[in-house]
Order: C-alpha cells, then structure tokens, then sequence
C-alpha cells in the first residue's frame, strides 16, 4: 500500500490534515470526473506564474459552466498558508501544489445539477524535479496514437485518456509518451512537446486538441530573450523523427530534453542521443526566470 503524506490541506473552508479529508461518494468528481484542476510549482516558497495559473483556472471553469468559487486573493491566501505549513513543518521550500474544483455533489444525473456549491480541495507536496541524471542524459520517450478526447484543452480531472498514454510508456520504461493525432503532434500524457530544427524552437499551434501548458508561453520568452526562433505550426510525424533536439516541458519537468525517441537516438549529427545546445540556454533561461517571476 501507497503511505499517504500526512500535511495540510484545505477543503471546502476548512483546513484539515490530508488524512482526514473525506468528500461524498456522490461528489460529480468521483462519478463523473466532472471537475477541472491546476498543479503549480513553488520556488522557495514562491508560487511561480500564479496570474498564469489562475487564468487557466479560469477558462476551464467557464468551459464546464462552473462558477469560480473564490477570489483570486482567496486562491492565494488559501495556497500560501498551505505552503508556509509545509515549509515550516517539514523544511520543504519547492513544492508542488495542487488545487482541484469539482461541480459539487449531488444525486446521479448527467445532466449539470443548477446552484449547487463546487467541491474546492488544495493541497501541496515536495516538489519532485527530474534527477541529475536525466538532466544530464535526457530521457527516453515513446511516441503513441492520440486517442484522447477532443476537448484536450480543457484541464480536466477525467484523466483516463492521459493515464492509459502514460502507461504506455511507463510500460517500455520510458519518461514520457509523446502523442500524434492523425500524423500530427499534439503533446505528451503530462507535458507539451517542442521541437528543435535548425535551432528553431517549434511546437504545435494552441487548439482544442492539446492542453496549453503555462510553460508554453514561458518558453516563448524565455527563446526571444535568448534570441532563440520561435514557432507554432503543424509538426508532421516527419518533423519529429528528424528533429535536432525534442524538448518536453511541464510545471515538474521544466524543460526537459528527450533524447531517445522509440527506442533511436534524437539528433543526426553531434550531439546526437545527448542533451542539444538549444536545451542547454533554455535550462539556464527557465532557472534565472524561476528567481525573479515568483511571488
Ligand atoms: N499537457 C498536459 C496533458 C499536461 O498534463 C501538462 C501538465 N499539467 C502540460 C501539458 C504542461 O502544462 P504546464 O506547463 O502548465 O505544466
């Protein structure tokens, strides 16, 4: 059995510890995963992109009709007070939080019940980062079949389709598995996808068929401060296979190279199978970013 962490978190006005808190059988969230979430990074005890966060929160509410059930300061103080409980308790400056909205409970009916309160649920965990080894090495990756819903966009708790991609490459033993809808990339089970082609940064344009990461438009600034090209088309099957360098990138992950894909050696030339020139400026661009975007 999988020990549960034993730290503070909140739910529906209450601060309890993560053990004792219980919600109903008949919560929509458990029935119906009819819910949408958000996974933040803290940097030494600093939320990192907490408007960013807060915006996408936003659009997936709207998406699912739900109203947000707290202010923004709300959000914020609720966050903070779970991140110094951490910190002071346990010493743990980087940290994961995770805040999650569901529609609330009420009897089984597909359709959306009116005026009932959302299930608000918070909580934080020690931030795991990629080891020192995959910095070094990158990782490897597998490339899968997107069979997930159209609806990619919206950052929901039904995670079906998420976690059976993931599997796939957790089976092979792989990092990531990196999804292509009819020839085209979409994004990974957990990160979005780039790729580099003669030190051009590309990924696939924003739409309904992948979850627009907060680290998207971060890297887009993070290459026209380092006067890296950046692109947002299409990216056939080819593209990926011939790619230089295929970059993931998430809240955990940061950025982070891939360098086997389906079991071959990503790049053509040296650094071919290593970690590329173009992932190493990003990686020094996203630490120094970490330091002065935290609140
Ligand atoms: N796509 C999917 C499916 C994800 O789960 C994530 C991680 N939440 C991402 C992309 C990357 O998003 P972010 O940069 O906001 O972590």
């Amino acid at each position: 059995m999988h020990l549960l962490p034993d730290s503070l978190c909140y739910l529906n006005g209450q601060y309890l510890n993560l053990c004792d808190a219980k919600v109903s059988v008949l919560d929509r969230g458990f029935i119906f995963g009819d819910g949408v979430y958000e996974v933040l990074p803290v940097y030494g005890r600093k939320l990192f992109r907490f408007e960013q966060h807060m915006d996408r929160l936003e659009r997936s509410l709207t998406a699912l009709r739900i109203a947000n059930p707290l202010r923004r300061a709300e959000w914020l103080e609720h966050l903070r007070t779970l991140i110094t409980s951490l910190a002071d308790r346990q010493g743990i400056m980087d940290q994961l939080v995770y805040l999650q909205v569901t529609r609330g409970v009420a009897p089984r009916d597909h359709v959306m019940p009116a005026g009932i309160p959302p299930t608000v649920f918070l909580m934080t965990n020690p931030m795991r980062q990629p080891t020192p080894e995959q910095r070094r090495l990158g990782v490897a990756c597998v490339t899968a079949d997107d069979f997930r819903w159209e609806r990619a966009d919206i950052k929901s708790i039904s995670l079906l389709g998420n976690v059976l991609a993931r599997q796939i490459s957790a089976d092979s033993g792989a990092t990531e598995t990196i999804l292509l809808r009819d020839g085209f990339l979409t994004e990974a089970s957990s990160s979005n996808v780039w790729i580099v082609r003669e030190g051009v940064v590309c990924g696939p344009p924003p739409g309904n068929l992948l979850l627009e990461g907060i680290r998207a438009e971060l890297l887009q600034e993070l290459c026209a401060t380092a006067g890296i090209a950046f692109q947002r088309r299409p990216v056939p099957r080819e593209d990926v296979e011939a790619a230089d360098e295929i970059l993931l990138t998430s809240a955990t992950k940061e950025v982070l190279p891939v360098t086997t894909l389906d079991g071959r050696p990503v790049g053509r030339g040296a650094p071919c199978g290593r970690p590329g020139p173009i992932y190493a400026r990003l990686f020094q661009a996203y630490q120094q970013a970490k330091k002065h975007q935290s609140i």
